[in-house]
């Protein structure tokens, strides 16, 4: 260290170091002892404050030559090539990110939101830089709104690790395609199978990337139950417009019920909600089709529950309900990738705890002010990953 100079009225402390004087460097690429070259300009390095003052270290660190990779800046004990941070500082910093709002943690260690996304984007660097290549036998590809009704993002998750494996824009066939080429190929030969939506562009997706993909798509049953949801509620809007024409309130005010488990339901509710399952109402009919449907989900063996959905699915057409009719028909043509379900057991639902992480990044993430910042938080948050700045000594 050659001095320490005190500022104090800017709170600050500058401390300025030197190196011995060597002619000889280890080349930062190769490792290799090569000749001095010569020295970088003088850098600033933000360290870890000094009681309350913000501490910074000045070094004009040295350059090698070296007869392979040429000039190159040689490794510095104290912080990670291009960051104006030391480790230290910067570990810091992503500790208490991982507990606090980005803006509680700009506040606290006085930095910028240029800087608290800097240290969060290095360190997701590094964390997928380190990642592992161990198998993941159940993904989960998952769509986000970022805000409702805006931007989407794909998500696909590591359904047994509880990670987020990949974050990409839009939901289109590119956004999901652009995961692939992130495995190895024994990664990918061990995927045993995929929950998602029914939504074509993943579909196509998996298909053109994954080995025997026609066994391995499994659509989310919690999905299958939205669509079924939603089409005993138009049912149920048409029905309850025609009774309110003839002044028959019956229907005012039971959207929720319908939609929700009846075991959620209150004691006084579920009486209220009993009589209407019994009545000859057209929604009591959809809703019944509704909970049949969702029982195949209960079976251990595919044989009978092929029996209970041909018994459905024929009973569904035959309903002259006409939405019940369209989402049988959907139900028809994916069956084969909804059966899956049996063999494999797996629900995007299983990625609950990612979406409370997520829930939580979107709720402290007012400082974002692109699509990249989100995505790296999500990674920073939910990746799983070892996000520590390298020691460098
Ligand atoms: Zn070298």
């Amino acid at each position: 260290m050659e001095r320490v100079e005190l500022k104090l009225e800017q709170g600050e402390v500058h401390v300025y170091l030197e190196h011995e004087a060597k002619r000889e460097w280890a080349c930062a690429e190769c490792g290799r002892v090569c000749p001095l070259y010569d020295h970088q300009g003088e850098r600033q390095w933000r360290h870890l404050d000094t009681c309350q003052y913000r501490t910074i270290l000045h070094a004009a660190p040295p350059r090698s030559q070296c007869p392979e990779h040429g000039v190159r800046v040689v490794k510095l004990p104290w912080a990670e090539a291009n960051s104006r941070f030391t480790a230290l500082m910067e570990g810091i910093a992503i500790a208490w990110l991982k507990q606090a709002s980005q803006k509680a943690v700009a506040e606290q260690l006085h930095l910028s939101w240029d800087e608290i996304h800097g240290i969060m984007e290095r360190a997701v660097e590094r964390g997928l830089g380190r990642r592992k290549t161990e198998k993941i036998p159940y993904l989960g590809v998952d769509e986000k709104a970022f805000r409702k009704g805006h931007k989407y993002f794909t998500l696909v998750n590591d359904l047994s690790g509880n990670r987020v494996l990949y974050v990409a824009e839009d939901r289109e066939q590119k956004s999901l395609d652009g995961f692939w080429p992130t495995l190895t190929e024994e990664q990918r030969n061990s995927i045993a199978a995929v929950a998602m939506d029914m939504w074509d562009p993943y579909v196509k997706s998996v298909r053109e990337h994954l080995p025997e993909s026609a066994s391995k798509i499994v659509f989310d049953k919690f999905h299958i139950a939205k669509h079924l949801g939603e089409a005993v509620d138009r049912v149920r809007r048409h029905e309850h417009k025609a009774l309110k024409a003839e002044g028959d309130d019956r229907l005012t005010g039971t959207k929720y019920q319908w939609l929700r488990n009846p075991g959620n339901l209150e004691d006084a509710q579920r009486r209220g909600f009993k009589q209407l399952v019994y009545s000859e109402l057209k929604t009591a009919r959809a809703w019944a089709l509704k909970e049949t449907a969702m029982v195949l989900f209960n079976y251990v063996y595919e044989g009978p529950a092929r029996k209970h959905f041909r018994y459905w699915y024929n009973w569904a057409v035959r309903s002259r309900l006409q939405p019940m009719k369209q989402v049988a028909g959907m139900l028809q043509r994916r069956f084969e990738n909804i059966i899956t379900y049996l063999r494999h057991r797996i629900t995007n639902a299983a990625s609950e705890s990612i979406n409370a992480k997520i829930q939580w990044v979107k709720y402290t993430a007012r400082g974002f002010r692109n699509k990249q910042n989100f995505i790296n938080a999500i990674y920073f948050h939910c990746g799983g990953l070892d996000l520590a700045p390298a020691p460098t000594k």
